[in-house]
């Protein structure tokens, strides 16, 4: 057993982070000694080695964020599948063996996405038609959520992006997860001027995957009133942002009367414990989640 955890989150710029609270009081529950710190690097940094110098300190493991998500699943030797299906990295645990050290990069937010959602929109994802705004790394998580978490794959995804090029890539690696599983999950892509209302109006549960709304810019939304107004008023709405706690999106939503609203926080969450649980190799307990939340709702 580790006697002390030493814990952190790889990014830049990293500003205000909830997660060193969430680590900190992951480690308080279980009883565990350690601490969880902001290794906030430059890209010349982690080219001069600072990896390797957080490894000679003695961490066991790290979170990473914008912007290495991607450059640390091209660059680590080992990844875990779900790392593979998502394309980033957002967890990194170290195995040592003889002196050797191998850095393993996984990623959680596809199982934190789907745990976040209530039962009723599990359901509504399993059998519904899905749309997805954005097409980045928390888009990817989302999609392998649908495909790979959801008790059956959803049925029907459209992904609404901006960018042709990128859209066409996804699509690949969505082709890719299809011949894996032989599921029979239709994948639309549209872009964004394309999405019309029609498109809206079938739509079960819509993921906000875009940063569009995200503080500073808080004044923003990924979809208009007029295109909110053509949703379905029956669909799941989830704003993967947490900061607003409630977006503009978010409260067009409710005013719209869709029954199930809510923002990213238990994702965070729930993406946070299976880092943990990577780390120190325990169980998840079943409180443990509201307890976070109860202690982020204080600061929020
Ligand atoms: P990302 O990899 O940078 O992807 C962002 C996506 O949004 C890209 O497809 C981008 O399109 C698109 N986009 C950006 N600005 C847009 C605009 N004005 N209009 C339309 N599309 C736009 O970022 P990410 O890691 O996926 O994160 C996206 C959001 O999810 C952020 O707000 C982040 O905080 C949140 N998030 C939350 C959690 C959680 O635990 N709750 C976890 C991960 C992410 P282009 O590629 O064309 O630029």
């Amino acid at each position: 057993m580790t006697s002390r955890y030493f814990l952190g989150l790889l990014g830049h710029p990293l500003g205000h982070s909830y997660s060193p609270m969430i680590h900190h009081t992951l480690l308080e529950l279980t009883g565990l000694k350690g601490e969880y710190k902001l290794f906030d690097y430059t890209l010349k940094q982690l080219e001069e080695g600072a990896i390797a110098s957080m490894l000679m300190s003695g961490v066991h493991g790290f979170n990473v964020t914008i912007p290495y998500k991607v450059l640390l699943h091209e660059k680590l030797q080992a990844l875990t599948p779900a790392a593979k299906r998502v394309g980033a990295v957002n967890t990194v645990f170290r195995v040592d063996v003889d002196n050797e050290i191998t850095l393993i990069g996984h990623n959680t937010d596809s199982t934190g996405f789907y745990k976040s959602l209530a039962s009723q929109t599990q359901d509504v994802l399993a059998e519904g038609h899905a749309m997805v705004l954005g097409g980045g790394g928390s888009a990817r998580a989302v999609l392998a959520a649908m495909i790979f978490e959801s008790k059956t794959p959803a049925q029907h995804i459209t992904l609404v992006m901006r960018d042709p090029e990128k859209a066409a890539t996804l699509k690949m690696a969505f082709a890719e997860w299809v011949k894996e599983t032989q599921i029979s999950t239709r994948l639309d892509v549209i872009s964004t001027e394309a999405l019309d209302a029609e498109d809206l109006s079938s739509v079960n549960i819509l993921v906000n995957c875009t940063p569009v709304g995200m503080h500073p810019n808080t004044n923003a939304t990924p979809l208009s009133l007029r295109q909110i107004e053509a949703l379905n008023p029956h669909a799941h709405v989830v704003d993967l942002i947490y900061n607003p706690s409630e977006t503009v999106l978010m409260k067009l939503a409710h005013a719209h009367g869709c029954p199930i609203v809510k923002n990213g926080l238990g994702m965070l969450i729930y993406q946070a414990i299976e880092a943990f649980c990577t780390w120190t190799k325990l169980p998840a307990e079943e409180d443990w989640y509201n307890l976070i939340k109860v202690r982020l709702h204080e600061i929020i």
